[in-house]
């Protein structure tokens, strides 16, 4: 038994996520007394890739190839199939979000492999093998157990905790793998790549919107604070399907899932959908003119008020404080 786990980076480094999917597979393989096998495709150097090596990654194997550099479900699958085969992995870690969700399927059906989706503890057994995952927008949980020999679990962003393995050691391995290039059906023509905006997902601290802001217009107060507090901007999905705000903001069920230390909810109900992506979050401050509203029942901390009027006195007030 080996725990195979496919890591994600962001122009060459490693996104949050990776060291959380290790993390998670050294307490899989750890359970099955194995290793944890790290693949990591795409141009990342040496230093960022022994960073791996810090939670747990025995093996890294750096896949660089050309063909490989922008990201496509279809030929992914099919190099960490063969990764897989080649290294008689029966458990495989990806994440849950969006390149995870096309990625599973495809290497469930090359790999004969169930998959135990959204997963956010460790097993709780591994005969049978049966994971933990909450369901129903975390309203409910479910034991799933997966019977085929190789198994697949995506892994919730931000559900599961860093954790560091001084002393591990790790060797790092150069493949070179055969891309079949039938496989490469889309051809990317331009790449924009933004810059100077906290990757959400990553972020610590998320000032996010909601209808409350009334038009996209009042946003200025809620970016100048989040770029005072080093904060990332998010949205409810109302907001960015009004186009308000852009789609990869919105947060929730059908959004992103975050856990920042600090979740600023400014005019957000708090309906389930939305409190499905963030109440893994530490602290939620929620300012809101309702004091029924049911993101004060998530919040630790909140304001009851007009968030047009209170967002431009925090902004004073963290400007005093930063003096
Ligand atoms: C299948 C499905 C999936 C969904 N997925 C998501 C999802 O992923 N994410 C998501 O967010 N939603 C999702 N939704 C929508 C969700 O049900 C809610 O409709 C949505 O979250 C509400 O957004 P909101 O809180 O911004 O708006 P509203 O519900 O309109 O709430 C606005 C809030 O602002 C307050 N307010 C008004 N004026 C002010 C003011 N001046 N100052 C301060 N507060 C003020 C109000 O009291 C109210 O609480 C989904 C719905 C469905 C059916």
């Amino acid at each position: 038994m080996s725990v195979l786990v496919f890591t994600e980076n962001w122009d060459g480094k490693f996104k949050k996520l990776s060291f959380e999917l290790i993390s998670y597979a050294a307490g899989v393989a750890k359970m099955a007394g194995t290793g944890v096998t790290a693949v990591s495709i795409g141009r990342v150097d040496e230093s960022e890739l022994k960073k791996l090596g810090n939670y747990g990654a025995n093996r890294i194997i750096a896949v660089t190839n050309d063909q490989l550099s922008v990201l496509d479900n279809q030929a992914y699958a099919s190099v960490i199939s063969e990764i897989a085969v080649k290294e008689n992995a029966n458990i495989i870690v990806i994440s849950n979000n969006n390149t995870g969700k096309a990625i599973a399927p495809r290497l469930s059906v090359r790999l004969k492999a169930g998959v135990g989706s959204g997963v956010s503890r460790l097993p709780l057994n591994l005969n049978p093998f049966t994971v933990y995952k909450r369901t129903y927008s975390g309203n409910a949980f479910a034991h799933l157990v997966i019977k085929s020999d190789v198994k697949i679990l995506t892994l919730a962003q931000n559900s599961f905790d860093l954790a560091e393995t001084p002393g591990n050691s790790c060797v790092i391995e150069s493949m070179n793998v055969s891309v079949d290039g039938s496989l490469l059906k889309t051809t990317v023509k331009d790449v924009q790549k933004q810059t100077g905006k906290i990757l959400l997902t990553d972020a610590e601290v998320v000032v996010s919107g909601g209808r409350g802001m009334k038009s996209p217009d009042n946003w200025g107060p809620l970016t100048e604070l989040a770029s005072l507090l080093g904060a990332a901007t998010a949205c409810s999905r109302p907001v960015s399907d009004e186009g308000w705000r852009p789609h990869d903001e919105h947060t929730g069920q059908t959004g992103k899932i975050i856990a920042p230390n600090l979740y600023v909810a400014v005019g957000i109900s708090g309906a389930t959908q939305h409190l499905a992506g963030i109440s893994s979050s530490k602290y939620i401050v929620a300012i809101n003119t309702d004091k029924d509203a049911p993101i004060f029942e998530a919040a630790q901390y909140g304001i009851v008020g007009d968030a047009l009027k209170i967002l431009p006195k925090l902004v004073d007030a963290v400007k005093e404080l930063k003096k």
